[in-house]
């Protein structure tokens, strides 16, 4: 589990605004869900047979000896969160969550045991319209983030349970007498979880699968419908994508469409977000059915993304650096900077503190990157005015009244308000 410096936290407040005014601007709706949940939501949610579950989850128990867990994805939490208020029940949401999900993993770069998602998920709508929408509302978050040109996106369907458990069947019919050529992984899953196979990376697996039933043959005419829908919208919207009928994701609840967001530049930490629809999720939680259709995006993996395409430079911690030339003159200062604050709400002033002399403030300046230095001493605020010093041109010192001073700083292209 890794800590945020300074630095890097600026970056990520500036990534994180920037994605959560997008669904901001889509109407989506937040909530915020606890860390700790039953850790049944999961094992029955997720499903026994995942990667997530068997080993990667985050076990404790309480007090009384119930079992919880931290929870290593949002989407079960959101759900049984809307259904325990009764904001499913007929009716439909758009909701977005984020946070830190914990899973025991073996640390590496764009993998860790405690990141970060931000979710957004679609309830009570069966269409591929809303697919469709949070689809292009992740190619709109590439866009705004600048990195669209790095991102891709693939597309399946697993079409209804029914079908699905039908292929499962030919497919584990087709594996068994072949278990001997199957990696070590690969044949532990042929009873568990089969499906999980096609993920494989295994070249003498991926031969196998190769000759395996296809799906293409088991599919019912709904999902088909629902999957053409799907595509027609994407190319309405522009929004272009890849098909990988090998795309299966590692959790269980999907059902029709599913979808990964990936990239070459992060090696084997290529999912950016990663989504699905989940029509049975509400009913093996404890409710009654509900559709629903989310995704998931890593914050760790969207931040390297966007370093790798952008740099590392995040802006500066401090606009503007507050000199006090006589300790006896800092409630002053402070108060004035409180003015100023008011009338520059988009600058970040930081008044000094501890006294000195002016030569060490300065140095403090231009230490935090500051673009201007105010100066307080006592000739300017006996004539209600502050000195600025333009910390990045060799102009020289002007000093200006309050009004005078929001002005200079508004128009000098530092504030957009
Ligand atoms: P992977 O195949 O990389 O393990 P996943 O299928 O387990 O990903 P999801 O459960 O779909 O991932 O989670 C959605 C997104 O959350 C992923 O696409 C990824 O960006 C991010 N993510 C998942 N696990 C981690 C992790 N351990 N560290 C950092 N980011 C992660
Ligand atoms: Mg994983």
């Amino acid at each position: 589990m890794r800590d945020v410096l300074p630095e890097e936290a600026r970056r990520w407040r500036m990534v994180e605004r920037a994605i959560v005014d997008v669904l901001d601007r889509f109407a989506y709706e937040e909530v915020r869900l606890p860390l700790l949940e039953a850790a049944e939501l999961f094992t029955r949610g997720i499903g026994a047979a995942t990667d997530i579950v068997e080993k990667e989850m985050f076990g404790l128990s309480d007090r009384d000896g119930d079992s919880i867990a931290l929870r290593p994805e949002g989407t079960a939490s959101c759900v049984r969160a809307l259904l325990q208020h009764g904001l499913l029940h007929n009716q439909s949401q758009r909701i977005h969550y984020r946070g830190p999900m914990f899973r025991s993993e073996r640390p590496q770069l764009g993998r860790h045991r405690q990141f970060h998602q931000v979710g957004a998920e679609a309830f009570g709508m069966v269409g591929p319209d809303v697919d469709a929408e949070l689809i292009q509302m992740g190619a709109e978050i590439w866009r705004v983030l600048g990195i669209e040109g790095e991102i891709q996106l693939e597309l399946n369907t697993l079409g209804c349970s029914e079908a699905r458990a039908a292929w499962r069947g030919a497919l584990v019919r087709y594996l068994r007498p072949r278990q001997g050529d199957l990696d070590g992984d690969s044949a532990k899953r042929l009873e568990r979880n089969p499906l999980r196979i096609l993920d494989s990376k295994f070249p003498a697996t991926r031969s196998l699968l190769a000759e395996a039933p296809k799906f293409a043959d088991y599919i019912d005419d709904d999902s088909v419908r629902h999957y053409e829908g799907l595509k027609r919208l994407l190319d309405g919207l522009g929004v272009a994508y890849v098909e990988n009928p090998l795309l299966v994701r590692g959790l269980d609840y999907y059902s029709r469409t599913v979808f990964e967001w990936t990239t070459e530049r992060l090696g084997a930490q290529g999912a950016v977000c990663a989504g699905g629809r989940y029509d049975g999720l509400a009913e093996i939680i404890g409710g009654k059915p509900v559709p629903g259709v989310g995704f998931a995006l890593g914050l760790e993996r969207t931040l390297l993304l966007h370093e790798a395409v952008h740099g590392a430079g995040a802006p500066p911690p401090v606009d503007v650096y507050c000199c006090v030339l006589q300790p006896e003159h800092q409630g002053v200062a402070m108060a004035r900077v409180r003015a100023l604050r008011d009338g520059l709400p988009n600058l970040r002033f930081r008044v000094h503190a501890g006294g000195g002399r002016l030569k060490n403030q300065m140095r403090r300046a231009d230490q935090c990157g500051a673009r201007w230095a105010l100066l307080f001493g006592e000739d300017e605020l006996r004539e209600n005015r502050m000195g600025l010093k333009d910390l990045r041109n060799e102009t020289p010192q002007e000093t200006l009244g309050l009004a005078a001073l929001v002005e200079r700083l508004r128009t000098a292209g530092m504030d957009s308000t």
